[in-house]
């Protein structure tokens, strides 16, 4: 069985993704945090188009929840082993840095760049004695150019994309990769609140994309055929550059 977990599978691209994935052979692990209904609903696509997974519900800021989870999973398939990991849980909790609460900076920092190390940490070491994995990390546009009112996610998907670069190094000789990709404005709940007919304008493509656009880069670069690439990060964005 090829296994591969996707972190907030439940809905927006991690659900692309995870349909995606299992369109290319892989029994999908649907990661979510409190959206379980639609963690339903990702494995009953990825059902009703042929493929197979189960859902393994986990808050990804919490340290010991993690492990407690994916210990446990690997206890309940001791012949199997996660290779495809892709860390896609995030949140935004915008504000200008002057109003910026510590809540609000430690929630999207634990989510995005200790959810990212803690998930990636517990499966990395059967991946390397395996010597197959693939790592893909959802950074964020917003990660390489910053933009004003999200100094916190800014700095957590900077530090993915730092992250990335470094274990990359770390551990290519074991034919384990590290990529990451960095979209625009992608139609989901999380940029359900912004105003498109405005955005669009700066985008070149003159339009937000979509999360099928993210996903299929995604699956690429989990496949066999990116072997050669790692520690890359790909843009996904419509021509929205810095
Ligand atoms: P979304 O529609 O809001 O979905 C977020 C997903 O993350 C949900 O499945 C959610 O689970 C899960 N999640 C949130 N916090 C979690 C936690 N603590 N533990 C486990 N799962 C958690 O967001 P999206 O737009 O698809 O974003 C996916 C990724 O792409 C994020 O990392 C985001 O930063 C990045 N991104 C998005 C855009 C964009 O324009 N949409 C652009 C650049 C980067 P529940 O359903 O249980 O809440």
């Amino acid at each position: 069985m090829k296994v591969a977990l996707v972190t907030g599978g439940s809905r927006g691209i991690g659900r692309a993704v995870c349909l995606k994935l299992s369109a290319t052979g892989y029994y999908v692990i649907v990661n979510y945090h409190s959206n379980e209904e639609e963690a339903r609903r990702t494995l009953a696509l990825i059902r009703e188009n042929g493929g197979d997974g189960e859902i393994v519900q986990f808050d990804v800021a919490d340290a010991g929840g993690v492990v407690k989870a994916l210990e446990s999973w690997q206890e309940q398939h001791p012949a199997d082993y996660i290779e495809v990991l892709v860390n896609n849980a995030g949140i935004r909790k915008d504000s200008l840095m002057l109003w910026m609460e510590d809540e609000q900076w430690n929630k999207v920092l634990d989510t995005s760049l200790n959810g990212c190390f803690r998930v990636t940490r517990t499966l990395l070491k059967n991946m390397l004695v395996r010597k197959y994995g693939r790592i893909v990390n959802i950074v964020s546009l917003s990660g390489l150019k910053g933009l004003p009112g999200q100094t916190n996610y800014s700095a957590a998907k900077a530090g993915v994309i730092g992250l990335t670069k470094s274990l990359a190094q770390e551990i290519a000789r074991k034919n384990v990769t590290v990529n990451a990709v960095a979209p625009g404005f992608i139609h989901t709940d999380m940029t359900a609140d912004m105003d498109e007919s405005q955005l669009k304008t700066l985008i070149p493509a003159g339009r937000f994309g979509t999360p099928d656009e993210v996903a299929d880069a995604v699956v690429f670069l989990a496949s066999p055929q990116a072997s050669y690439i790692t520690g890359e990060v790909l843009s996904i964005n419509g021509g929205l550059y810095t």
